[in-house]
């Protein structure tokens, strides 16, 4: 089509390429948002640790550990903690800064299911039998479990979910895991009696850092980061995750998978 106003189309021209110049800087300010906050996140967590660490070693270096070998012993173990939870930080931010910078590439395979919930549930076996947790997995009955995903990303997607499981659950609570069979999917669930999470809480569950008042006064280790990485696997994978919680009574978190 023919116009016939050249400065109707210059004026439409001109417009469109202040939209999209908005767009474009639009674009650069919430990335800039969000790498202040990622940063601001990450100092915050790492200060908290780190104090801790600086706290017992000071208590130490002031004859703690003549005055109180017992106390002093306690305070290294806290030490020690506080040192892992440190790694497990670094590990994290490490992992999801690739995911997010689409550094990651997720390498397709067929595998079965089965295997992989059995290896990842011995992993966790010994963190389980700490926290006196039954990990079970309803296999009965077997249905189609090879699926189209990348096998080592899929474990650490079990691994932080039912690692979650254990450190959010109940004394001689159980973790049930699910499969069962859609029509090109195969949807995996995940269940636990353990301590669930609050109605206000449960849509930023998935957000980066975050981690409610009841996980934090817990005193367990943890990033925030688990289920953000979680997401950002299945997201790679054009797949989705969801959860149903109620508090004080557990949470079932179901994702799906491409069947094979
Ligand atoms: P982390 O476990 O390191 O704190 P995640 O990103 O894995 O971080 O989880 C974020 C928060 O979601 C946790 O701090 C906890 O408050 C809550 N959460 C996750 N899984 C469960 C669960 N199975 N039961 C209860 N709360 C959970």
């Amino acid at each position: 089509q023919v116009s016939s106003d050249p400065i109707r189309d210059v004026q439409k021209e001109v417009r469109e390429w202040a939209r999209d110049k908005k767009l474009e800087i639009d674009a650069l300010k919430s990335q800039e948002k969000y790498r202040r906050e990622f940063l601001s996140n990450i100092s915050h967590e790492f200060k908290t640790p780190l104090f801790a660490i600086q706290g017992y070693l000071d208590a130490l270096q002031e004859g703690l550990i003549e005055e109180d070998p017992q106390l002093a012993n306690k305070f290294l173990s806290k030490a020690a903690n506080n040192l892992d939870r440190l790694s497990y930080l670094i590990k994290d931010i490490d992992e999801i800064s690739k995911l997010e910078s689409g550094e990651l590439s997720i390498n397709f395979q067929q595998f079965d299911l089965y295997t992989l919930i059995n290896e990842v549930i011995e992993s966790l076996e010994l963190k389980a039998k700490k926290h006196k947790i039954k990990l079970y997995f309803n296999d009965k009955p077997k249905i189609h479990s090879m699926v189209n995903a990348d096998r080592e990303k899929i474990r650490q997607v079990l691994a932080n979910l039912l690692s979650n499981s254990v450190k959010y659950g109940r004394e001689n609570g159980t973790t049930e895991i699910t499969l069962f069979e859609l029509h090109d999917q195969i949807l995996i669930e995940i269940s636990d009696n353990g301590i669930g999470i609050d109605e206000e809480n449960l849509p930023r569950i998935f957000e980066r850092f975050f981690r409610t008042e009841k996980s934090r006064a817990r005193d367990i280790g943890g990033s925030g980061l688990g289920l953000s990485i979680v997401k950002h696997i299945l997201e790679a994978h054009q797949q989705t995750i969801s959860v149903q919680s109620k508090e004080g009574e557990g949470s079932t978190f179901s994702f799906t998978l491409e069947k094979k």
